[in-house]
This record gives structure tokens, C-alpha cells and sequence, in this order.
């Protein structure tokens, strides 16, 4: 498949952004790319902060390749997967010609950045998955240029049964990318489709140190692909994007020790999460409980907009998903500790004794 002819200008006469680091020098005195010579206190082990960081820094790069199993060659690292949301809308669509397809309600990312860069959207709606609408792919594949599937889905927690997914990237084979945002994956890893992508070069998985990991606060993502987009993707990327800090501080912690820790969270969370979906079913106001694959639960209640002031009152914080498509007075409940959840659950209960009296 010729990803190139994807990109939406001619690839061959665009010339890239040369970063000073991006040139790969041997030397000792560094006149090159307008830093301070001057080092400062604020060094961290073996690393001058005065000096920029690598584009894509290849130790972390590594280190998510042994987690992960993939091979180096098919990783690319970006500030959190946000980032590369919007990178592929900047890379391969044309404004106000090519489309970008999604599976609403999901996360919002996608919309906003295809309104950002005036790209036309195509909404596929899937409240369940039968009847999957193959025609909308199929109509528009023509400028059709990327389809984004968050698999888990945020904010419902459902996910795309594998067999559909296989359909669209079979239909999408060779003329569109598909876009599979796994940033809940490790809430049910073995949903992962990440062992797709020889065999669909058109597939892109999105992997990010944010949810399961608990490093939202450190922005790194990972974009798993075949070694012909990942090269495109370098060459359109911001010259650092990646934060000496950060590299660092994932170079150093992602061990072992550190995925065994990951792993107990996840089983800690989804045992929460048993516990908290039992004991929403039994609240009288909550009309639906969402099934969900990953840290968070979705509820339909009577008034969305009530429910979260009154919690807010308590102190709980909420998310409301109103004005998500299709998700009328729903509430996206992340799972919290065994402490908080009960104190949710008992705030909720106190306000339900309140309705029946009413
Ligand atoms: C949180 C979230 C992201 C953002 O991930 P970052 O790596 O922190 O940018 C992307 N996609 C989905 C579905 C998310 O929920």
C-alpha cells in the first residue's frame, strides 16, 4: 500500500523541518541549534537540560517495545495520544474535501479537530452493533481519509465487536486508515487488536502512559503502526515533542516494577468496578448502568444535571455526557478507590431516600 499517496500533498516535494538534533553529529562543542552552553541546576542524570531532547527518544521507544512486545520499528511517540489525534488530520486531510469518520457518542477529540482544521465528518451512529451501516464507508471512500474507533469506547465503555472492526479494515484495505484508540486497553488487554497491524498496513493502534498507567500528568503517547506510516508520521511531527523530562522519567520507571504495579491497579480498579456497578443497579433513579470494559461506568438517570450538582455539593465530581449524541442525562462515573466509591454509593442511596419521600 502506497501511504504516501494518502498524505494530502504531493510527499516528495515537501521538505521536512530540519531540527539541529535531528542531524545525526558527532561533536563536542554544540554551536548548532541556538541553546545556552551554559548548564544549569536543573540537570537530571545524564541529561543537560540545556540541550534538546531527542524527536523520538529511542530509549522509551524500547521500553514500550519490550512491554508491549511489538517491534521497535513500528512505534511512534508523541506528547500523549491527543496529539497524534490531531497530527493525522493535519497530515492526510485536505480542509473542506476530505472526510474523517467516528462511531458517536465517543470522545470528542476527533470532532474537535476536524472542525479545527475544516475537515467534513462522517457519523456513523452505533447504539448497538447490529445493523453496523458498511454502506457509509463504502459510499465515501473516495475522501474518506481516516476512520477513528475508541475501542473501549469513551464514555459507554462498550466495544466494537473484533469482527466488525476486521470488516471495516477490510473495506478500508489499501485507500483509508483506521484509527483504533486503545487508550483503555489495559482494562481488558486481551481485547487488543495491536496484532493486526502486519497483516493491515491501514491500521494505526493508539496506545498512552495517561489511564491505566496513572502517568496522565507526564503527556506520552504511543502510535503503533506499520513502518511505512510511522515514517510519515516523523516527518510531519513538532521537532521535540517529547520533553527531556518525561523521556527520562519513563526510561527510568518503565520496568517490571512498574508494570507489575500497573497491573494490580487495573485489577484493584475493575474489582471497584464490579462492586460499584452491582450496587448502582439497585439505586432507584439510575433508569441504566452502562456495561463497561474500562476504569469508568455510564449511567442514565432522571437528570443528568441534577445528579452531578448534587454530588458536586457532597464533593464528588462527575462528568456530565448530556450533550454527548444519544446520551441524554447520562453521568460517566470514573472508578475511583474502594473509600470513594462507597462514598459515592452512599450519597447517591441518601439521595434516592429524599425522592421516595418526595
Ligand atoms: C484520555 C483519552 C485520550 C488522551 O490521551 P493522552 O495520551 O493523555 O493525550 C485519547 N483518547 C481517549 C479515548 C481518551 O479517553
Amino acid at each position: 500500500m502506497k501511504f504516501k499517496k494518502l498524505v494530502k500533498f504531493d510527499i516528495k516535494n515537501f521538505s521536512a523541518y530540519k531540527s539541529a538534533r535531528s542531524m545525526c553529529v558527532q561533536g563536542n562543542i554544540w554551536l548548532n541549534a541556538n541553546e545556552s552552553p551554559i548548564n544549569n541546576k536543573f540537570s537530571i542524570i545524564n541529561r543537560n537540560l540545556n540541550r534538546y531532547p531527542e524527536s523520538q527518544p529511542k530509549n522509551i521507544i524500547l521500553k514500550y517495545a519490550e512491554y508491549s512486545k511489538i517491534n521497535f520499528e513500528n512505534i511512534f511517540v508523541s506528547r500523549g495520544i491527543d496529539e497524534s489525534i490531531e497530527l493525522f488530520i493535519k497530515i492526510f486531510c485536505k480542509p473542506n474535501v476530505d472526510k474523517i469518520m467516528y462511531f458517536p457518542p465517543t470522545y470528542d477529540m476527533y470532532r474537535v479537530n476536524a472542525e479545527i482544521f475544516e475537515i467534513k465528518t462522517i457519523k456513523v451512529f452505533t447504539k448497538n452493533y447490529n445493523n453496523f451501516d458498511y454502506d457509509a464507508i463504502k459510499k465515501n471512500i473516495k475522501c474518506l481519509k481516516l476512520i477513528y474507533i475508541c475501542r473501549p469506547n469513551n464514555p459507554t465503555g462498550d466495544i466494537m465487536p473484533k469482527k466488525i472492526l476486521i470488516n471495516i479494515l477490510n473495506i478500508s484495505f489499501g485507500k483509508v486508515l483506521v484509527i483504533v484508540d486503545e487508550a483503555y486497553i489495559e482494562f481488558c488487554y486481551s481485547e487488543s487488536i495491536v496484532n493486526l497491524i502486519e497483516q493491515y498496513p491501514n491500521l494505526i493502534v493508539l496506545r498512552t502512559m495517561s489511564k491505566a498507567f496513572g502517568l496522565a500528568g507526564i503527556r506520552c503517547g504511543f502510535s503503533i503502526a506499520h513502518i511505512e506510516i510511522i515514517k510519515i508520521l516523523k516527518k510531519f511531527i513538532s521537532p521535540y515533542p517529547i520533553s527531556t523530562l518525561t523521556s527520562n522519567f519513563i526510561e527510568n520507571f518503565l520496568n517490571s516494577n512498574f508494570i507489575n504495579f500497573m497491573k494490580k491497579t487495573v485489577s484493584e480498579v475493575l474489582k471497584n468496578k464490579i462492586w460499584l456497578y452491582k450496587k448502582l443497579q439497585k439505586i432507584k433513579f439510575i433508569k441504566k448502568v452502562f456495561e463497561s470494559f474500562a476504569n469508568y461506568i455510564l449511567i442514565e438517570c432522571f437528570s443528568s444535571k441534577f445528579v452531578i450538582k448534587k454530588m458536586l455539593s457532597k464533593g464528588i465530581v462527575l462528568r456530565n455526557q448530556n450533550n454527548n449524541l444519544g446520551l441524554k442525562n447520562c453521568v460517566r462515573i470514573s472508578i475511583g478507590t474502594k473509600i470513594e466509591c462507597k462514598k459515592l454509593v452512599y450519597e447517591l442511596k441518601r439521595l434516592s431516600y429524599k425522592f421516595k419521600y418526595k
